[in-house]
């Protein structure tokens, strides 16, 4: 079997007396995308910057592509990588194409696959004009070309959204999906999770340097079987009916027409039953699962071992 793309075992990470990463075990698989959620200060640059070979662990190993970053095989592997930094900031004066050509050298990758690399980001139309006039979208963009100079194998996605609007976060996630389908690893950071959903295969709650869970969201979802709330709108007058002949259910009277219950996930179809054997018309039926903040709570918390 071939090693992970990326390995954390047992990864410590200590400034001093602080410790900012405390055992963490976690793989990446070839070709999967994962995101890594936490607040500021969660410990998600300090994973990227251990597999760019930019610190050491205090304790545990760190593997990409199988090599250690700081050993005698990291320097091949590490040109496998492309990193997108949670703040970019290029030579004002020089042109979008400039600054790719600049980063292209320094990487020794064909000047002449930048046009293509800009059009892919959406920057074709802004290759001549100089970065001083980008807005913060075209910046993180031009970002992103950088990272994708020399076809990296695995990508490193620093807060990669931050500071974009919804239609580029969207065309963002498109990129992410292109290059998930050309098999290359994306690890990802972030603090919102609800703009995960179904963009990502696996997430890794942080808190404060400890791994809190990895899982699919769904994973994520069943595992802390939070309540879900089921809402019945009913002929008028007739919610009180039900919350009267509904005993030992957690249930509040919203008006004369609608009800609201808590319940677990598994009791879910137990309860549409109850309520239909009352015999009352239900003119509407939602159902709300946990949202993914209280998701993320939940976890940060330690809600439930990873
Ligand atoms: P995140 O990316 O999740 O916001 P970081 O990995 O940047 O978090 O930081 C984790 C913690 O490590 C923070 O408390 C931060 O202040 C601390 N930290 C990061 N780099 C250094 C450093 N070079 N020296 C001391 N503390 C650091």
């Amino acid at each position: 079997m071939n090693a992970p793309a990326i390995q954390y075992a047992d990864v410590s990470k200590d400034y001093g007396k602080l410790r900012v990463l405390d055992g963490v075990n976690l793989s990446v698989e070839s070709g999967e995308v994962l995101a890594l959620v936490g607040h500021n200060g969660a410990g998600k640059t300090t994973l990227m910057k251990l597999l760019l070979g930019l610190i050491r662990p205090t304790d545990g190993s760190v593997r990409i592509l199988g090599a250690d970053p700081v050993g005698h095989d990291g320097a091949e592997a590490k040109r496998a990588l492309g990193f997108l930094p949670e703040t970019v900031a290029f030579q004002q004066a020089m042109t979008g194409l400039e600054v790719l050509n600049f980063y292209a050298r320094l990487k020794r990758t064909d000047l002449n696959d930048n046009p293509a690399l800009l059009e892919k980001v959406g920057l074709a139309d802004a290759a001549k004009r100089r970065v001083k006039t980008y807005s913060k979208g075209m910046r993180q963009r031009l970002g992103l070309a950088q990272a994708l100079l020399g076809d990296p194998r695995v990508m490193l996605l620093d807060e990669p959204t931050t500071g974009l609007d919804p239609a580029l976060r969207r065309r963002f996630y498109q990129i992410v999906s292109d290059l998930k389908s050309a098999g290359v690893t994306v690890l990802l950071s972030s603090h919102a999770l609800s703009e995960l959903e179904s963009r990502v295969d696996r997430i890794a709650i942080l808190n404060q340097g400890k791994l809190m869970v990895t899982g699919s969201l769904d994973d994520l979802r069943t595992r802390a079987s939070l309540p879900v709330r089921l809402r019945l709108k009913t002929r008028e007058g007739q919610a009180g009916d039900i919350a009267a002949r509904l005993d030992g259910v957690d249930m509040t009277q919203v008006n004369g027409q609608t009800v609201e219950f808590a319940c677990m996930p598994q009791d879910k179809m137990i309860l549409v039953r109850r309520v239909s054997e009352l015999g009352v018309d239900v003119e509407d039926m939602e159902i709300e699962l946990p949202t993914l903040d209280q998701l993320y709570g939940y976890y940060r918390d330690g809600g439930a071992p990873s």
